[in-house]
C-alpha cells in the first residue's frame, strides 16, 4: 500500500514564456522537442531534451530511425508515429543526446534536467542491424535487451546532471506495458532518476474519473520516487482544469501545467493550491 499523498503547494509549468519561467517552480523548457530545433532555455529554467525522438535528424540520418522486422520505419508518415523515432542501440545517437544534455545544462546554468522520449516506439522496435547484433551479443531476450539499453542511457547522464534529474513517462500505470512497450523498467530506472513526470494530457478535462484512476495507479507504481503530474492547459477552460489540478495535487508530488500562455490564469491556479 502507498502512503497517504501529500498536497502539492506549488505550481510547476511547461512554458516558452521567460516571464512565465521566472514565475513557477519548477519551469520546464523544451530546449529540443521531437522536431529537432533548438530553442535556448532562460537562466533557471530546467531544460527538457527529447533524447530518441527528432524528425529532423531522420531526415538526415535515416539509418538511424528506429525500424520493426517488417521494415517499417519509425516515423510520421508511418501509420502510428507523431514524430520520427532513433534509436537507442546507435552510439552516434547516445552520443548526440549526451551532448544536448551537456549543452542545455551549459545554457540553463542550473543544475536540473528532464529527459524526454527515452524510449523505443512501441512494442516490435527496434529491429536496426545495430540492435540485433547488439541483441545476439547480449544473450539476452527482446524484452531485457530494450529495457538494459534504456537504463543504461539514463545511468550515463545520471553523473552529467548534478542537481535533479526528472525522467518523461507515457501515462500507462499497468504493471508491465511500460517495460513491454516501450523498454523502461521503472524499478530499475526509480534508483537512477530523481523524479518522474506523467503528462496526462486533454483538451477539455470535462471529467476527471480517468485522470483520478491514472493518478492513483502511478501512486502505487512509482512509489517511493517523487513524480509530477502534467496538465495540459492551453486553451482549457480554467473551471475545468482547476478542477484536474485538485485531482493532481491530491496524488501526485507536483502539479505542473503545460503550454498555457494565461499567466493570471496560472496564478491563480498555483493560489488555488494554496488556498487549502
Ligand atoms: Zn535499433
Amino acid at each position: 500500500m502507498s502512503e497517504a499523498p501529500s498536497r502539492a503547494r506549488r505550481l510547476g509549468v511547461v512554458t516558452r514564456y521567460r516571464e512565465h519561467a521566472a514565475a513557477f517552480s519548477p519551469a520546464f523548457w523544451e530546449v529540443k522537442d521531437v522536431g529537432g530545433a533548438w530553442i535556448d532555455p532562460p537562466p533557471g529554467a530546467i531544460p527538457m531534451v527529447s533524447c530518441f525522438g527528432d524528425n529532423r535528424l531522420g531526415r538526415a540520418h535515416p539509418d538511424w530511425i528506429q525500424v520493426d522486422q517488417e521494415g517499417t520505419l519509425a516515423t510520421r508518415e508511418s501509420r502510428y508515429f507523431d514524430w520520427t523515432a532513433i534509436c537507442p542501440s546507435q552510439e552516434p545517437v547516445r552520443a548526440q543526446a549526451q551532448s544536448w544534455v551537456q549543452k542545455a545544462l551549459e545554457q540553463s546554468g542550473g543544475q536540473d534536467l528532464r529527459l524526454d522520449d527515452v524510449s523505443f516506439a512501441r512494442d516490435g522496435y527496434c529491429r536496426c542491424p545495430a540492435c540485433v547484433s547488439a541483441m545476439k551479443e547480449s544473450g539476452s531476450d527482446w524484452s531485457l535487451y530494450r529495457q538494459d539499453t534504456l537504463t543504461e542511457f539514463v545511468r550515463a547522464v545520471r553523473p552529467l546532471v548534478s542537481g535533479r534529474l526528472y525522467l518523461t513517462l507515457y501515462p500507462d500505470p499497468y504493471p508491465g506495458h511500460l517495460e513491454e512497450r516501450f523498454g523502461l523498467d521503472i524499478d530499475r530506472l526509480k534508483g537512477v532518476v530523481d523524479a518522474f513526470v506523467l503528462p496526462i494530457y486533454d483538451l477539455a478535462y470535462s471529467t476527471t474519473y480517468w485522470l483520478e484512476v491514472l493518478a492513483r495507479g502511478f501512486v502505487d507504481r512509482l512509489a517511493p520516487t517523487p513524480w509530477l503530474l502534467e496538465l495540459y492547459g492551453l486553451d482549457v477552460a480554467e473551471a475545468a482544469l482547476g478542477r484536474a489540478v485538485d485531482v493532481a495535487a491530491f496524488y501526485a508530488d507536483r502539479v505542473v501545467i503545460a503550454y498555457d500562455r494565461d499567466l493570471d490564469k496560472l496564478k491563480r491556479l498555483e493560489a488555488r493550491l494554496q488556498r487549502e
